[in-house]
């Protein structure tokens, strides 16, 4: 299994080598992509060419899409999608000597001592989930916070609450609270929500004020915020 990026997204092909004198892409109706390619073709080639028809890939995935139930529900079995910053990583859930998480070649591979179940798998991706958002968090917080020089602000504690509505909020204490739910989202859609906590720290409400300093501390906030909205509401 092979990969490009694209965008936001991890496309994972397989290739079939053939006699035949040209390359084509199909795409299947679960998403899987196979690169038919002549035998005498190089891998960075094939590479190439992916990433030439990675949006008409998308398109393909996206017309699979509108036929599949909106939000599939979670069972935590191989085989299911399941998003960390932003990419769409394949689960592979086996036995092992311990429980653990691990994100390997391109799959989120969980290992369970016992035999596997719904509820471990969930509470083991659940805990690395929050263990990754918390690092994360933390970085991308005092890169903002460096955009803040020139306001009176001290560094903001951060704490993690699901929250079934919002992705973040912050109150008068100098605390935010983020959503761990962010995590499966591009990280530069947590810039976005964390720079719009923390310019309320210098502005509570949404007045005119707050969008121009938004604005000026992440000028193309738009973009990430339509993202995150899309993606994962
Ligand atoms: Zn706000």
């Amino acid at each position: 299994m092979y990969s490009i990026s694209y965008g936001t997204k991890e496309i994972f092909f397989e290739i079939k080598r053939t006699n035949r004198k040209t390359l084509a892409i199909e795409v299947h109706p679960n998403a899987e992509v196979f690169v038919i390619a002549p035998n005498n073709i190089s891998l960075e080639d094939i590479k190439y060419k992916v990433e030439k028809r990675a949006k008409w890939i998308v398109k393909q995935w996206d017309y699979f899409n509108q036929f599949l139930p909106r939000t599939p529900e979670r069972t935590y079995v191989s085989g299911e999608t399941h998003y960390y910053l932003g990419k769409s990583y394949l689960l592979k859930v086996s036995k092992g000597n311990q429980n653990q998480v691990k994100l390997k070649s391109g799959k989120l591979q969980v290992t369970c001592k016992s035999e596997p179940s719904s509820e471990l798998v969930k509470k083991l991706l659940a805990q690395w989930y929050y263990n990754h958002a918390k690092k994360k968090f933390d970085i991308i917080l005092s890169e903002i916070y460096a955009k803040f020089k020139d306001y009176t602000i001290k560094i903001p504690q951060i704490e993690i609450r699901r929250m079934p509505n919002r992705w973040g909020s912050c109150n008068t204490l100098n605390k935010i609270i983020l959503n761990p739910e962010i995590i499966k989202a591009h990280s530069k859609c947590i810039e976005y929500v964390l720079t719009h906590e923390m310019c309320h720290l210098v502005i509570p409400n949404h007045s005119k004020e707050f969008y121009t300093l938004l604005e000026d501390i992440m000028p193309n906030w738009k973009k990430w915020k339509s993202e995150l909205e899309c993606k994962l509401s």
